[in-house]
């Protein structure tokens, strides 16, 4: 072959592989014919401060060229993202090198945006890199209105809330607009939600408590949020009555260790002999004391929203008085002080084996082996409210079964961390422990919590002029408790 003749044809196989290039391009470019698919990832047909705009542009045949992103209201438009992505090069196969793109903001986080009341239209478009339409590519288009709101919910309480005592309880009863998402009263850190009023329309009610280890100066909030980022406070005019606790020490022996450690470590799978009588008691009294307040916690969430408990709350019958509400304990080990805690509860001592009462109607949600608590009936009484047994020697109710005030629901005990036979009671709010004393004696029950539901204002009133009522002491103070 001479020269000529191969040159002519490396320029014919040249000419051949680009041709076939530019056929496949264009078949390719051209075949393209479907746009790039917009997705809102989350609903955005109501937004305010804190709702974020979340969406998804995809292009999985030429790749993405282009997507915008804006708000229009009254004839302005705000441009939230616009987005060029660079082509390679427009022979190239492939189109665009970009086949998705993400965004999550909060249009309305900051001042960019006018915040003004009502609708905007929210306009999403993308094209692909195809050359489908005279070369423009295959256009998406999002349009749909959105209502914002830059207001919060209104707040109007219906009753000043009677004082409230360190570790006790209460109820405010109030009116929260419709837009009012999440309410209630917070305490601290702690939180107790608003239901609706039962028995009146239009206004809602909580019951909170204040925590016994909270300072009497912890301002009592009700707060309401839209769910949009629009948030409603209104400090209410509480008086918080404080209260000074008990302290007990408590000398722990290796015998009572061994006793009492070693069948809670047999019955707790998530536990293990640390071998060393010290160490396996501070796992149980401090970690899994813990872990025991969690689940109730917990438990309490699925609190059924009725009132399910009929009048004052009884106090075991015949029963001595061991140990009460938020004693301090200390706890001593040969010379040392190795732990204090507080003593969230009643323990209550009758004879061995007592049959235990229901304290109030309600629905056993609990009815297992609990930790420190050993043999263990939770009630729910609703709206948060929940009775607690320990130690019982055996169950005479099932989870699920409903009780009524008095009746037998299992018999005193000691298992779990107890030292003799006895029933430890407690009352809890949303998990949060509180103070029997008050919900065994039937005038507070009445004055504090019926009455200001049935008619807030007139009751307040009535209220006030008694002043604050401290409930009757439980019966009998006994001896100092055993550990
Ligand atoms: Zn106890």
């Amino acid at each position: 072959m001479s020269a000529v003749n191969k040159k002519s044809l490396f320029y014919a196989i040249a000419l051949a592989v680009v041709a076939f290039y530019l056929v496949m391009t264009a078949f390719y470019r051209w075949g393209d014919g479907t746009p790039p698919q917009i997705t809102l990832v989350e609903p955005f047909t109501h937004a305010g401060p804190t709702t974020p705009l979340i969406l998804h542009v995809e292009d999985t045949g030429t790749g993405l060229q282009e997507v915008t992103v804006r708000l229009v209201q009254n004839l302005e438009s705000y441009t939230l993202a616009q987005e060029q992505f660079s082509a390679q090069s427009p022979l190239s196969i492939g189109g665009g090198a970009q086949d998705t793109f993400d965004l999550n903001i909060l249009p309305f986080g900051d001042d960019t945006i006018p915040k003004r009341r009502g609708q905007v239209s929210l306009v999403i478009t993308a094209r692909d890199n195809s050359w489908r339409g005279f070369f423009e590519g295959n256009w998406a288009r999002i349009e749909q209105n959105v209502a914002v709101k830059f207001t919060p919910p209104r707040l109007e309480v219906l009753s000043s809330p009677l004082p409230v005592s360190q570790g006790g309880a209460g109820i405010v009863v109030y009116r929260v607009s419709d837009d009012g998402r999440r309410y209630g009263v917070r305490i601290g850190e702690t939180f107790f939600p608003g239901y609706p009023n039962p028995d009146r329309a239009f206004s809602a009610f909580s019951l909170f408590a204040f925590p016994h280890d909270d300072p009497a100066s912890t301002p009592v909030i009700l707060v309401a949020d839209d769910g949009l980022g629009n948030h409603a406070e209104q400090r209410l005019d509480v008086t918080v009555l404080p209260r000074q606790w008990r302290s007990r020490t408590i000398t722990i022996s290796d015998r009572f260790i061994e006793q009492t450690i070693r069948p809670i470590i047999a019955q707790t799978p998530e536990l293990e002999d640390l071998d060393d009588p010290l160490r396996n008691f501070l796992q149980i009294n401090n970690v899994l004391r813990k872990r025991t307040a969690d689940r109730l916690t917990a438990l309490a969430t699925s609190s059924q929203p009725e009132f399910q408990w009929n009048g004052a709350f009884i106090q075991l019958s015949n029963s001595q008085v061991e140990a009460a509400f938020a004693d301090h304990r200390e706890y001593r080990y040969g010379e040392n002080v190795v732990d204090t805690q507080y003593h969230l509860g009643f323990d209550l001592a009758v004879t061995k084996h007592y049959p235990v009462e229901a304290a109030n109607d309600g629905t056993v949600v609990m009815a297992e082996y609990f930790g420190i608590y050993g043999n263990t009936i939770v009630i729910d009484h609703g709206y948060g409210l929940q009775s607690l047994y320990a130690h019982l020697s055996s169950f005479a109710a099932e989870k699920g079964e409903v009780v009524s005030k008095g009746q037998i629901i299992g018999r005193s005990g000691m298992t779990g961390l107890a030292a003799g036979d006895h029933l430890h009671f407690s009352l809890l709010l949303q998990g949060v422990q509180i103070n029997p004393v008050e919900w065994w004696d039937p005038r507070w029950v009445q004055s504090r919590i019926t009455d200001p539901l049935d008619d807030p204002l007139r009751k307040n009133d009535a209220g006030r002029m008694r002043g604050p009522q401290t409930p009757a002491p439980p019966n009998r103070m006994g001896p100092p408790p055993p550990p």
